[in-house]
């Protein structure tokens, strides 16, 4: 740290992102990644003309996309924020709606950058605690009268609240902004964007990352209010007017016109998902079932941490959490079949070796 960092920000904890590593070739399973590659009409659309366009900026109103987006989530044009990864519209969530004299609150374990934007902002904020079961406890955020942000389906637990859960919590704080996080929402959530019409304090956010195999395109978008939104565009223009590049802006457009395409890869990751916790059961394992694109589990057999190690030796990544509350668990992304096949030979191996 230098001397310069202001005051504010020597405390800070960065958020810690899912390794990335380079040393030898791993079957990643724990940053949440799509296994398959993008549709062939986004691969095209990411072409020689289009680079030799980079000359220029992109389109800061990135209206072709929102154009898509609104009419592939029965919304308006004025509903629809796009942004550099979902991770930015939460950073402007944060930045815009939320202070020390408005706090917000979020699940104790769900997305670890929630708290950081949180303490980057000197936001006042508590975390609830989840039931014994690691759900969220809908009756907690009834009518708490703060802001709220809840990933739905939570990560990493990779439970779901039903839609009628969340719009009870809408419909009770309606003085404040709820934010639904649904990167998950994909792979077998219910999705909160059809309340959006009806509640003016709803925020939805998505991602490309998951679900559109887009993870390294940064594309996210958030749908609500048309107020709320324009809010949002006022902290775009205020730091990156420009924060969608033109390569991400025309595979956007193209994953959304070959919807279908991601939609049936859903599918196929959630039919691995149902073997991989089949087999998982098998092995003695307890996971928690899960709508998302991983699943959360656990062993009496064998530590978490011991678990994440001997994998990793083995060339299979998964993602394993220090803190208390969940560090006898993993996180564990659904790769293609096959891998997730390789995955389970080597849990047996890791069992095996641990007796
Ligand atoms: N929300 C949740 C719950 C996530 O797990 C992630 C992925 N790390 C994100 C948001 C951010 O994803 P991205 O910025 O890639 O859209």
């Amino acid at each position: 740290m230098s001397k310069f960092l202001n005051d504010n920000l020597k405390g800070l904890e960065a958020y810690t992102p899912g390794e990335q590593p380079r040393d030898k070739k791993y079957i990643k399973l724990n940053t949440n990644e799509s296994p398959y590659p993008p549709s062939p009409e986004v691969i095209a659309a990411v072409n020689a003309e289009e680079v030799a366009d980079l000359r220029l900026y992109s389109d800061p109103l990135c209206k072709t996309l929102k154009e898509k987006l609104a009419m592939r989530y029965g919304v308006s044009y004025e509903n629809v924020f796009v942004s550099n990864g979902s991770d930015e519209s939460l950073n402007f969530y944060f930045m815009a709606f939320c202070s020390k004299e408005s706090p917000v609150v979020f699940p104790e374990i769900s997305y670890g950058f929630y708290k950081v934007f949180a303490e980057l902002y000197g936001i006042s904020y508590e975390t609830i605690p989840l039931k014994s079961d690691f759900s969220i406890d809908t009756e907690d955020y009834i009518g708490i009268n703060k802001n709220i942000v809840i990933a739905n389906p939570n990560a990493p637990t990779g439970l779901t609240l039903s839609l009628s859960d969340i719009e009870r919590i809408v419909a009770s704080n309606p003085e404040n902004i709820v934010l639904i996080d649904e990167a998950y929402v994909d792979f077998g959530g219910e999705s909160a964007v059809t309340l959006t019409n009806k509640y003016d304090n709803l925020l939805v956010v998505q991602t490309f990352s998951k679900s559109r195999s887009l993870a390294g395109a940064r594309l996210g978008f958030a749908i609500g209010n048309a107020e709320i939104i324009a809010d949002l565009e006022k902290i775009k223009y205020s730091t990156n007017p420009y924060n969608i590049n033109r390569l991400t802006l025309v595979a956007g457009a193209a994953a959304i016109d070959s919807d279908n395409y991601f939609m049936e890869n859903c599918k196929c990751i959630m039919k691995t998902r149902e073997y991989t916790e089949k087999e998982l059961t098998k092995l003695g394992f307890y996971c928690i079932p899960s709508c998302t694109n991983f699943i959360f589990a656990k062993s009496d057999k064998i530590s978490g941490r011991t678990l994440y190690e001997k994998l990793k030796d083995k060339g299979v990544l998964v993602r394993h959490f220090s803190s208390p509350k969940i560090c006898d668990f993993n996180r564990i992304t659904i790769g293609t079949q096959f891998e997730m096949e390789t995955f389970i030979e080597k849990v047996k191996e890791c069992l095996n070796e641990n007796k």
